[in-house]
């Protein structure tokens, strides 16, 4: 009798799926450290600073009373009437937002997760602007709807237009994927542009996923909400966190607002797969959005400095001409085009393995974001070692 078959088959769900290129960038430089190499690492979208302490008392408290059972589903009534606070005010006078309108989940990945899932479906065609977040792309494909990449322009920052979307839609488009500030380009919509985006959605009845992580970390003043704009959240779901703004990455809390019919939907799905967020996570980020001004001081603070990491890395890959960055508006990446573009095959990731392997700086390849002659650089680290990546990078564009 031949032994049985053990080697692993995964299931047709899984058959396409890619590994997260973010995360395994992060892995081998990491492997490069500890071998001893002295690597600068700008793969991972990672703030660099910790919690802010008043956060991190604030959930040491709710540890010592109680925070320890599980939660409903859909997230603490404490965290989501803050939720529900901080987005009623956005919406103006439209409207109030509920708490049965939110949904807390283990980070605003899955947040996304579940909308996609309950969303979409076979046949589904889902429209996404280029170069986007990795996992976009991904998460429309396990819920076995087609992911429609469109490529914005790279002379407006790669932001897409209402007659980009059409000239992509067909008669199975269900939804978009918005996001802005933009990982990975920096790229921040204005309002009339997110205006005109939503319109064309309302039009076209299009279910809009806007993913506003980085809202918080913007450099030309407020960035414009989906809630700050659309007519109507019947359509639209909002997905937000803690993650970014307040450097909370480990806590995984992240939430969506939509219409309640479809929250209910959502924590239904939740329901199955992990249930709710962790409770003390959950209390630390109700802190995060009730403690008010000394909170909001320190995010300041923290958006400061993303401000002057940028600056400085401007400054200096500004010496070399060729150098060709979109101009970066918010969140914390530089999108920078790779040297031989349109000339060599896959010009981001001959760069990033160089930058790696000869000048020590881990990037995340374009590719990884449908932009294959460029590469995105995360400047979530200390100023000093954010001049020294790009001393590295304008001495890499030289020796080419
Ligand atoms: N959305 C975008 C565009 C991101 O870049 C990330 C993380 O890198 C996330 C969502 C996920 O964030 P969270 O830590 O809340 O899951």
């Amino acid at each position: 009798m031949s032994p049985p078959d053990t080697s692993f088959a995964p299931s047709e769900n899984i058959a396409k799926l890619k590994e997260s290129a973010t995360i395994a960038v992060s892995q081998r430089a990491k492997a490069l450290k500890a071998e001893g190499r002295e690597i600068i690492d700008l793969g991972a979208g990672e703030p660099d600073f910790d919690t802010p302490a008043l956060i991190r008392r604030a959930a040491q408290h709710a540890l010592d009373h109680g925070a320890t059972r599980y939660t409903a589903t859909e997230g603490t009534l404490a965290l989501r009437t803050a939720i529900a606070a901080r987005a009623t005010v956005r919406r103006g006078r439209r409207e109030t937002i509920a708490p049965a309108q939110v949904v807390v989940s283990n980070g605003s990945k899955q947040s996304l997760f579940n909308a996609c899932f309950c969303l979409f479906g076979p046949g589904d065609e889902v429209l996404i602007p280029t170069p986007s977040w990795t996992s976009y792309y991904e998460m429309v494909a396990l819920s076995r709807a087609t992911a429609v990449a469109v490529m914005g322009d790279p002379n407006d920052g790669f932001r897409v237009t209402p007659a980009l979307l059409t000239a992509h839609a067909t008669e199975r488009t269900r939804g978009i994927m918005l996001n802005t500030p933009v990982n990975p380009t920096g790229t921040v919509y204005t309002r009339s542009e997110l205006d005109a985006l939503l319109a064309i959605a309302r039009e076209r009845g299009w279910w809009v996923i806007c993913d506003e992580i980085y809202l918080r970390i913007a450099f030309d003043g407020d960035a414009t909400s989906c809630l700050d704009v659309a007519e109507s959240l019947d359509r639209v779901v909002i997905v937000d966190g803690v993650a970014k703004a307040y450097a909370m990455t480990g806590w995984r809390i992240g939430w969506t607002i939509s219409a309640a019919p479809l929250a209910k939907a959502m924590a239904a799905f939740q329901s199955h797969t992990t249930f709710n967020a962790a409770a003390v996570s959950q209390a630390g980020a109700a802190a995060a959005l009730t403690l008010g001004e000394p909170v909001e001081l320190v995010v300041r603070a923290m958006v400061e400095q993303f401000r002057a990491r940028r600056d400085a890395a401007m400054a200096i890959l500004a010496e070399e001409p060729t150098i060709r960055v979109i101009p970066p508006e918010g969140a914390f990446y530089l999108f920078i085009q790779a040297p031989g573009a349109g000339r060599v095959s896959d010009a981001g990731t001959v760069f990033a393995a160089q930058l790696l392997e000869k000048h020590n700086v881990a990037v995340v390849p374009g590719a990884a974001f449908l932009a294959p002659d460029w590469i995105r650089v995360a400047y979530s680290t200390d100023i000093d070692q954010v001049k020294t990546a790009m001393r590295r990078i304008v001495t890499a564009f030289r020796a080419r």
